[in-house]
């Protein structure tokens, strides 16, 4: 039987218009289940009994569930159980403005960046649309609030399960549904190029960043694989034909490594590199894991690398960091429960 979750509103439609059912059911289901958030087809009380018969015989409502939850004063991280007993795991966290929520995209990844732990462990399967509909839907109920803006950052490569993550961005933006604005919604891609000029085509006003992480070819190859697979030119000359297609500026996303990419060489590499493109860089200071041998930059050295890029006009900030107390980097909660 399929999840309910899986269906934008106009797949839905198309569905019921197809079974002759009335092209209005969709919306109505929509409230109970989005709006009114309930969960049991025999209370849809303005829905025909035929109707709720043919819901209960195409679709299902189940639940991945929250397995465990840490909390620090300005992020909460949950460790998710699938329906299958795969573990997964989503980031809230407290900005100024708004709450925002890092979800996963994939049981593991196949990237294998180096720095990563989610990359540590190798990909068992995609998740499908509504294992990332509920990572919000649950995370919300959790807090008893709203979420305001997503960012498919955690576990997995989006742009490797790009069917499902365009459905899920059509499912979570619908205003019936969980109306997450796409302005307020971020994919990040490690750089699969054919998938960065392939989502140029998609119709919503979704941002979109860039995991560069490293100012030169032979930098990125140390430290993240895919970089064998498309060079930094294949990569950026993507980047402008994204933006000369949808105007949209790209975030270049800069994790900050002790020794391997923050010296000032490299800062003025990735300058020449990012020179007269209308992007914004944000650099991330590094959550150290136990697993893994990368150590975090100097906060000194991230301040100077900060300046010399500003310096040479690039737009550029430094992401806060967040829950030092708990497993906060990506993939560490669920390495850790394995
Ligand atoms: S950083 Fe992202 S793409 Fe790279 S291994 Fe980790 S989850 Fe995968």
């Amino acid at each position: 039987m399929n999840n309910f979750f899986n269906y934008s509103k106009d797949d839905l439609t198309k569905l019921f218009t197809e079974a002759g059912k009335n092209k209005f059911l969709a919306t109505q289901i929509y409230e109970w289940v989005y709006q009114k958030k309930v969960y049991d087809i025999d209370c849809f009380s303005n829905v025909k009994k035929e109707n709720r018969e043919y819901l209960k015989n195409n679709f299902s409502f189940d639940f991945i569930k929250i397995e465990k939850v840490e909390e620090d004063t300005d992020v909460k991280k949950f460790l998710f159980r699938l329906l299958d007993g795969q573990k997964i795991e989503a980031v809230l966290m407290y900005h100024d403005y708004g709450k925002s929520i890092c979800i996963s995209s994939q049981v593991g990844c196949n990237m294998g960046c180096r720095f990563c732990e989610s990359g540590r462990l190798k990909k068992v399967r995609d998740l499908q649309t509504f294992e990332m509909v509920e990572q919000i839907i649950l995370v919300s109920s959790y807090i008893q609030d709203r979420i305001d803006s997503v960012v498919i950052m955690g576990i997995g490569e989006p742009f490797d399960n790009y069917d499902n993550i365009i459905n899920f961005l059509k499912v979570i933006n619908d205003p019936k549904s969980l109306a997450i604005g796409a302005r307020h919604i971020t994919i990040s891609t490690c750089g699969i190029v054919p998938k960065i000029r392939e989502f140029a085509d998609f119709p919503l006003q979704v941002n979109l960043a860039i995991s560069l992480h490293a100012p030169s070819d032979e930098i990125r190859k140390s430290i993240m694989p895919i970089a064998n697979a498309y060079s930094l030119k294949e990569i950026m000359d993507a980047v402008d034909y994204y933006y000369d297609k949808t105007s949209r500026r790209v975030t270049i996303e800069y994790i900050m490594l002790k020794g391997i990419n923050d010296s000032e060489k490299q800062a003025n590499m990735l300058a020449d590199l990012l020179h007269g493109k209308n992007l914004y860089v944000n650099l991330i200071p590094y959550n150290e894991t136990n697993n893994l041998n990368f150590k975090a930059s100097d906060k000194k050295q991230i301040d100077i690398f900060y300046d010399i890029l500003k310096r040479r006009g690039i737009d550029v900030t430094v992401r806060r960091k967040f829950g030092t107390k708990i497993s906060a980097a990506c993939g560490q909660l669920r390495s850790k429960e394995m």
